[in-house]
């Protein structure tokens, strides 16, 4: 039975004991005097007075019907209020990580739009709100509008009759909201109204915020900018497209650091596995691209058709490469716990270094297009600008290789490791670049792929 089933069986039960026992129910909620024949039929919508515009009978935007007989004018009028509440707006929803009740359920807190809030369950006995109109422990409009929400989650047969509020908005016949949201979650319940439910902290600053939507936008970044290189001034290559995709972009974090629904709905858009993929597409897209333009500039000479650099030599290359390298550790750093990051990340690396530990030669030996190549081999050897000068410092790649989970390293690249250490091995590679590569290898060897494909698989993160 799923849970859903589970809670429909379970309040069904409930209301169906409430139906059977009616005058009990009646009892339960403090009603005046005069709410005595209210098993008589309903009067009309009509108000009783002619004046007052709060009628009896409302029936509210979930179409469930109320019977507030039994309130004062004013109460009538707040309920009516609420339960008609079509300029009421749910922001996102979440459950409390403190303040639990005595029996470990938490306070559930509904963000509602001008900056007020609902909560409801936990300690508190009956909902509260932030609104200054429910000091005095009485419902406010908004605290009947988010339980006539709530109690519209449950299955029909529960909800056929009029219903009765009780005045502080704690009951509805006598089912709470409280113990709806306990029993069906209010994941569920938010999914059942379209809610936004928040199930991770939000960014603790307007900063961060910022920089995790700027990162999220740039999947859609219309040049392929990586996500660093997205959130850096413009310069004078940035297209008039990427100025006005910026722009839209500081429009939408304005709004989002306003309405922190919009960051919570951008982050079940650009789920994680989606924005990593996009980012190993164009780091993929991005290495081929690195390695072409040197080529075409070795063929060729500068060119100044295509949109790149006037001259892509050997250090240009060698700069861009660490610079994939840097974004490619960058974003494994902040995406550990997402399925898969490490063994894109794995893929990119050691395709990086093993093309570079392709071009141990000078790269202008045989150009046909005049220019007088420079004589330093850091210049015009790729390998020997990007590991055969690795004396101290960060290693390339093997830094960034290290952090990963060694089986996602060693899983399906054994064969280009193997090859590598043959070519670094002829290549008079630096002892302690050497050094690193072995202890590397002999970590990824420890742990042979066989051994870690019938582990758990990592779950992406939500
Ligand atoms: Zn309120």
């Amino acid at each position: 039975m799923s849970a859903e089933q589970f809670s429909r069986l379970s309040l069904g039960e409930a209301m169906v004991t409430t139906r059977a026992g009616a005058a009990k129910a009646a009892r339960a909620s403090p009603r005046s005097p005069r709410d005595s024949n209210q098993d008589q039929p309903l009067p009309s919508i009509e108000s009783t007075s002619p004046i007052s515009p709060t009628p009896s009978l409302v029936i509210s935007t979930k179409n469930l019907h109320y019977n507030v007989s039994a309130f004062d004018t004013d109460l009538r009028r707040t309920a009516k209020r609420g339960l008609e509440g079509n300029d009421i707006r749910m922001k996102y929803c979440a459950i409390s990580d403190e303040e639990d009740s005595p029996d470990g359920s938490p306070t559930k807190y509904f963000y509602i739009g001008d900056d007020i809030t609902v909560a409801i369950g936990g300690k508190l006995k009956r909902p509260k709100c932030t609104c200054g109109a429910n000091d005095k422990g009485i419902a406010c409009k908004h605290i009947y509008w988010v339980a006539d929400q709530i109690i519209s989650t449950v299955s029909d047969d529960v909800v056929k009759t009029p219903l009765h509020l009780s005045p502080d908005g704690s009951m509805i016949e006598d089912v709470k909201p409280a113990d709806i949201l306990d029993n069906k979650g209010l994941a569920m319940i938010a999914n059942d109204l379209r809610w936004v439910y928040r199930d991770d902290d939000l960014p603790e600053s307007n900063e961060e915020m910022k920089d995790d939507v700027i990162s999220k936008l740039s999947v859609f970044e219309p040049q392929e900018a990586l996500p660093g290189e997205f959130r850096s001034p413009e310069s004078p290559l940035t297209s008039e497209r990427s100025k006005k995709y910026q722009e839209f972009a500081d429009l939408f974090i304005q709004y989002a650091i306003r309405d922190p629904s919009l960051y919570l709905q951008v982050h079940k858009i650009l789920d994680p596995d989606f924005e990593s993929r996009v980012f190993f597409e164009k780091i993929d897209n991005r290495i081929t691209l690195t390695f072409n333009g040197l080529d075409e500039y070795i063929a060729n000479g500068p060119t100044t058709t295509s949109p790149g650099p006037l001259r892509f030599d050997v250090p240009s290359c060698a700069k861009k490469l660490t610079a994939l390298v840097k974004a490619i550790d960058d974003f494994y750093q902040h995406h550990t716990d997402v399925e898969d990051v490490a063994v894109r990340a794995a893929a990119a690396l050691i395709t990086i270094l093993d093309r570079v530990t392709d071009r141990n030669v000078n790269a202008y030996a045989g150009i046909t297009w005049g220019m007088e190549a420079p004589s330093d081999p850091v210049k015009n050897n790729l390998y020997v600008a990007l590991i055969g000068t690795c004396v101290d410092g960060e290693p390339f790649v093997l830094d960034a290789l290290e952090s990963l989970p060694q089986e996602d390293v060693s899983r399906n690249h054994w064969g280009t490791l193997q090859d590598i250490q043959r070519k670094l091995a002829a290549s008079d590679t630096p002892a302690p670049y050497m050094d690193t590569f072995q202890s590397l290898l002999y970590e990824s060897r420890k742990r042979p792929a066989s051994e870690t494909r019938g582990g758990e698989p990592k779950r992406a993160m939500q």
